[in-house]
């Protein structure tokens, strides 16, 4: 059974750490290499072929029909070395001039004259149109023919229940990217089903855990960071990081020696990434108030609270990093999150709600003691290598430079890079007083009505759409085959996003 093109014989990917180009070029230099892809493809040919010359009386093979799939290519072999054999199928082939195959010949008509305007068959329509048995199909084709991406929604009774009045800034972010994706997760909490093993996501989660640890190992008494070394970090990252990469993911990380191989590149970053922000925190007088610093439900931070006309909605998360320093006039705190990809503050995402996190965790640490506001970051987990010319630490601080707006008070820049080594975003990502006000007023405002269109029931297959590059949120969407949306078809809407600075921003906030 299942006779199918990549499955017999099993189809074999160049995939390794090590790809065939590198393989014949180690073999060439005199190491003793395995096997390439094109030596584990023969050896699974040979493997189906011993499969299919075993049996003594009879053998089946079978595929599926479906018009996706391709049957394997030694049903066609085994068709030519025994012509007298031929293919049974149970699956009935449409006949254009029986009743279905006519059915078939409407449908297709009928498209042709709702794309091109072409004349449908008229007397095949009144044909099927007089016939009551094909009534419900009729209708069904022509709800088809011109269907739209619907305003979906759930009833608001039945939203409130299945959302609550709890919630967090990545569920709003996900809302505002497209309700169905947030309905399909939050709602009705499809996900696809994991496979064991190392995963992107994952990848964060590890690198978050290990960032923390070694954060916790530091502020419980690691050492002063104003004079440590790269090998104080690296040593006090030795002491964390064996627990939590046996505790990660079902101890995925040591489960060969790909994963193996995998947990190095990551703990690179790592090393990397603690000794840039150790690098950071010693060019400044900013300190580390606290790590996956938690707010609402249980955190030690209060929810913030979005009044809405039903009752207030309540949201928690969790603050990778809260930096702070006080001066004769205020306390001022920044918000560092960590980021395994490229990610950067953009005024548009704010605007949209789609990047919500970073503002509205700023506004919850800043609620608790009337505190500043000084900024707001991504910071990359990554590998750096120096360029030519350069020493590893001018790359470090390059690469790993902190990615957002930072309040541009002459107090605030001094405390965050005193020793003036490029940490302070350029020029574009610093913003005065206005604008950071700005930013929080807008990122609360627009979170309080994804809240309520959420809780009234919103559920449409509207995705985000960036005017520049038409990248949507479908891209990577888990829920594409099921939200019915369709972009070839003429009237699917998108919520374009348009690109902004901050100036547009300003005008468009001031409304
Ligand atoms: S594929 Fe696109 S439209 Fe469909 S749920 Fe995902 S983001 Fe929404």
């Amino acid at each position: 059974m299942g006779a199918m093109e990549g499955t017999l014989p099993q189809s074999v990917r160049d995939d390794g750490l090590i790809d065939d180009e590198e393989l014949r070029r180690l073999a060439a230099a005199g190491l003793r290499t395995w096997d390439d892809s094109a030596a584990h493809a023969a050896a699974a040919r040979m493997d189906a072929y011993l499969a299919i010359t075993k049996p003594s009386e009879k053998l089946y093979l079978s595929y599926c029909g479906a018009e996706e799939a391709s049957p394997s290519p030694l049903i066609d072999r085994v068709l030519t070395l025994f012509p007298s054999l031929s293919v049974q199928t149970s699956l009935r082939q449409s006949d254009p001039t029986d009743a279905a195959g006519g059915f078939l010949r409407l449908a297709a008509s009928l498209r042709a004259f709702a794309d091109e305007g072409v004349l449908p068959d008229a007397s095949l329509y009144a044909y099927f149109a007089r016939d009551p048995r094909y009534a419900a199909r009729l209708s069904a084709l022509e709800e088809a023919l011109y269907y739209e991406n619907g305003q979906a929604c759930v009833s608001r009774a039945l939203a409130q229940k299945i959302y609550g009045f709890t919630g967090s800034a990545s569920r709003l972010e996900t809302f505002n990217a497209c309700p169905f994706k947030h309905f399909a997760r939050f709602g009705l909490r499809a996900e696809a089903r994991r496979e064991y093993g190392e995963h992107p996501v994952d990848e964060g989660a590890f690198c978050h855990a290990a960032l923390a640890g070694f954060i916790n190992a530091l502020l419980q008494g690691g050492g002063d960071i104003k004079t440590m070394t790269r090998d104080n970090v690296d040593a006090l990252l030795d002491g964390v990081l064996p627990a939590i990469m046996e505790e990660h993911n079902g101890g995925a990380l040591t489960e060969n020696a790909r994963a193996r191989a995998q947990a190095r590149r990551l703990v690179q970053r790592i090393r990397m990434t603690a000794w840039a922000l150790t690098r950071q925190l010693a060019a400044g007088t900013f300190h580390i108030t606290g790590t996956e610093v938690s707010f609402g439900r249980g955190g030690t931070l209060p929810a913030i609270t979005l009044s809405l006309p039903e009752g207030d909605y309540a949201l928690s998360g969790r603050i990778d990093r809260l930096d702070c320093f006080a001066d004769e006039d205020a306390r001022y705190y920044r918000v560092i999150d960590y980021k395994t990809g490229v990610s950067d503050f953009d005024f548009a995402d704010v605007y949209y709600g789609l990047k919500l996190q970073l503002p509205l965790y700023i506004a919850a640490a800043v609620a608790v003691d009337r505190a500043v506001a000084a900024g707001m970051y991504y910071m990359p987990v990554q590998d750096v290598v120096a360029d030519e010319g350069e020493t590893l630490e001018e790359a470090l601080m390059k690469a790993l430079r902190l990615r957002g707006i930072t309040l541009s008070e002459p107090s605030v820049e001094e405390a965050t890079d005193a020793e003036g080594l490029g940490i302070l975003p350029p020029r574009s990502g610093r913003v005065d007083g206005d604008v950071m006000r700005r930013v929080l007023a807008h990122a609360d405002a627009v979170s309080r009505t994804a809240a309520q269109r959420m809780l009234e029931g919103d559920a449409q297959a509207l995705p985000a759409r960036r005017r520049s590059g038409g990248r949507t949120a479908c891209r990577y969407c888990d829920y594409a085959s099921v939200c019915g949306f369709d972009p070839k078809l003429p009237n699917s809407r998108c919520k374009n996003i348009e690109s902004m600075n901050e100036t547009d921003f300003m005008e468009k906030t001031n409304a």
